[in-house]
């Protein structure tokens, strides 16, 4: 059974004043939920850990560096998400590589320096919206795909992110079917880069304005493991019903 995963970023939202939000959702939490995974900015790192120890959640970075230490004013590296308590870092995704013009070579090393820090990377890929309306979504996921993901991906170390771009923050999400397309070739092309077994335990998220009252449909994708949610995972009021739907 591939681990279930609900995942949230929080962007560039929140002070300390909104860790709050996670007592409030180990509270909301199902009896037996899945993995909970909440990426807060990374000021926040060490405090939100230390926090969430007790209640069983995991914490994410948002990004790390793609060197292991130098002379790389403001950024952090995996080890140093690692050592604030942080299990998890979020590697590639779209807002970075717009605008940070990430390639995705430089989002395979990342994915490299967190899983040599001992973390799980959570790779993001996904299509813009003129890719989709060219009918190019699954050649440019195959790329993605192969180019951000580095050889030595397991079940354990990785996880995969599809977020169309179009879909972040706009309230549009695709169909179920279109969901599934995209979800199954993953799988497919996860199985031949990766072997049979780590390929199909590799967890599989949708991202893209996954909300409480769509989760469940989108849920119902036999390769959706879980969901990497943006807005509603800032209040614990919208994402603990997600996690609910994933139960
Ligand atoms: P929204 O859920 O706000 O659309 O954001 C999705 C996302 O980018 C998560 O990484």
């Amino acid at each position: 059974m591939r681990a279930k995963i609900a995942a949230g970023n929080w962007k560039m939202n929140g002070t300390a004043a909104a860790l709050s939000e996670l007592d409030a959702l180990a509270a909301l939490l199902p009896a037996t939920p899945p993995t909970v995974v909440l990426c807060p900015p990374a000021p926040l790192l060490y405090r939100a850990s230390e926090a969430a120890r007790a209640h069983g959640i995991a914490i994410g970075a948002q990004d790390c560096h793609m060197d292991a230490s130098g002379p790389f004013t403001g950024d952090i590296s995996a080890t140093m998400v690692a050592d604030t308590g942080a299990s998890h870092v979020i590697v590639g995704h779209s807002e970075r590589r717009d605008a940070h013009e990430e390639t995705n070579s430089d989002v395979r090393a990342k994915a490299r320096q967190a899983w040599a820090a001992g973390l799980t990377a959570i790779i993001c890929i996904g299509e813009s919206g003129d890719d989709r309306a060219a009918n190019n979504t699954l050649d440019i996921i195959a790329g993605q795909l192969a180019g951000s993901l580095p050889d030595g991906a397991t079940a354990t170390n990785t996880v995969i992110a599809y977020e169309p771009i179009w879909a972040i923050g706009t309230g549009k999400v695709p169909t179920l079917a279109e969901i599934i397309d995209v979800h199954d070739f993953i799988r497919t092309r996860l199985c031949a880069r990766c072997g049979a077994t780590e390929g199909d335990g590799i967890p599989l998220l949708y991202g893209g304005s996954v909300k409480p009252d769509n989760a469940r449909t989108i849920f119902k994708a036999a390769n959706v493991d879980g969901a990497l949610v943006g807005g509603a995972s800032l209040k614990a009021s919208d994402f603990a019903p997600i996690i609910t739907a994933l139960s």
